[in-house]
């Protein structure tokens, strides 16, 4: 095993936070009590959404929010290869197909013209194993806000408004984003964040769906609490429900993280900024690209791109070797294996995921680096560059 000399990722965590899961284990509350709606409330205070509902992952909010949608069996979905597994195995949950288009070069988000043209010509785009007899009707959009970017909503939503589609926006990496001075997360009908440790607030586990729409907040509010609908009893149970509840240890350290928002995101921030000016120097190194209408990016990770003539894995094993770990991102969704076995993808079906899963390495980041330590990374990673 190597000896890391700085993490992949770490929580940015505080006294404040560490007190306040104290404060809850000393109380015999410890689920569905104060800090649950007191959670909710900072979702609603930072983005002005009507609905907030907290869960135990940013999965389960994706699934609520695909059961939500009426999303069933055979229904379409347009979504992105290039993103983490659960954005499309929410669908795959209730026997949906995902319809997979490729991503802009320069994010990795949708591409919102092949988007649009999937929604015209949606059997040009069916996967080989499903035959146009078997997939019902395209239903939705679920676009992805790649590594704190959040995609290209506008475009997005104009097409589904085009073709009457939901639209569910996975912004598990993109808590504090901005498009086009909006919050990432409300430019669709519901907005998902998760807070899995390496996110840009974390409560161990957990997530929180955003939504204006009344009637889909009720129904999610009563799915992940057993199917128990607003009047029903603790035995009582109107509809077929989940246990996807977070805690209250959860919730009052979200609580109190959400409080500093501001501070940890400016802090993220200038980590990414100390990497930019180090690495944009080295040639053979891509950083990432921040479009014009990302009015802010949350820096979820720092992933940079080699060029072709430079072998990421041989790079990631030196630098690995070298006490600096490192992570491939993406592994394209369609290539996962039981994805490529039930709808037959094979590789050169998304060429530029797969393009962008090929080069781009993710590097350590947190807000809490130090700029030694950013320094420490860079110059190994130009050493071993120069030596390649
Ligand atoms: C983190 C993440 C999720 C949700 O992850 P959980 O571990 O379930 O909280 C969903 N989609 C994307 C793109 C993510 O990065």
């Amino acid at each position: 095993m190597t000896q890391y000399k700085i993490p992949m990722s770490s929580p940015d965590l505080n006294d404040a936070d560490r007190q306040a899961v104290i404060d809850v284990i000393n109380t015999p509350n410890l689920s569905m009590g104060k800090w649950t709606p007191a959670f909710e409330k900072t979702f609603c205070d930072l983005t002005g959404a009507k609905h907030a509902i907290a869960v135990n992952s940013g999965t389960a909010g994706l699934h609520l929010c695909v059961r939500a949608a009426g999303i069933g069996a055979g229904d379409l979905v347009i979504t992105t290869p290039f993103s983490f597994v659960a954005s499309s195995n929410v669908m795959l949950f209730e026997n949906a197909i995902p319809i997979f288009v490729d991503v802009d070069p320069r994010t990795g988000n949708l591409d919102p013209e092949l988007v649009a043209d999937a929604a015209k010509n949606i059997e040009n785009y069916l996967p080989r194993t499903v035959e146009p007899k078997h997939a019902s009707a395209l239903r939705a959009i679920l676009p992805v806000d790649v590594f704190g970017q959040p995609a290209d909503m506008d475009a997005i939503n104009a097409v589904a408004k085009e073709h009457g589609l939901r639209v569910i926006e996975d912004s598990c990496e993109a808590l504090g984003a901005m498009y086009k001075g909006k919050h990432a997360g409300t430019l669709g009908e519901f907005g998902v964040f998760a807070f899995y440790p390496n996110k840009q607030i974390t409560t161990g586990e957990g997530g929180v769906i955003i939504t204006n729409n009344d009637e889909a907040a009720h129904f999610m509010r009563a799915m992940r609490n057993q199917g128990r609908a607003p009047g029903d009893t603790w035995l009582q149970h109107t509809h077929l429900g989940y246990n996807y509840r977070i805690d209250e240890m959860s919730a009052a350290m979200g609580t109190t993280q959400m409080s500093r928002l501001g501070e940890i995101m400016a802090k993220r921030e200038q980590v990414a900024g100390w990497y930019e000016a180090r690495l944009s120097e080295i040639e053979g190194v891509e950083i990432p690209f921040v479009e014009s209408f990302t009015t802010k990016s949350s820096w979820f990770v720092y992933v940079i791109r080699f060029d072709k003539k430079i072998n990421r894995d041989e790079i990631a094993k030196r630098l690995d070797a070298r006490g600096i770990p490192v992570r491939p991102y993406f592994l394209p969704i369609h290539l996962q294996p039981y994805i490529a076995k039930q709808f037959g993808y094979k590789e050169g079906d998304f060429p530029v995921t797969e393009d962008l899963g090929k080069r781009g390495l993710a590097i350590p980041f947190s807000g809490i680096m130090t700029e030694e330590q950013v320094d420490q990374v860079c110059n190994i990673i130009r050493e071993e560059i120069m030596n390649f």
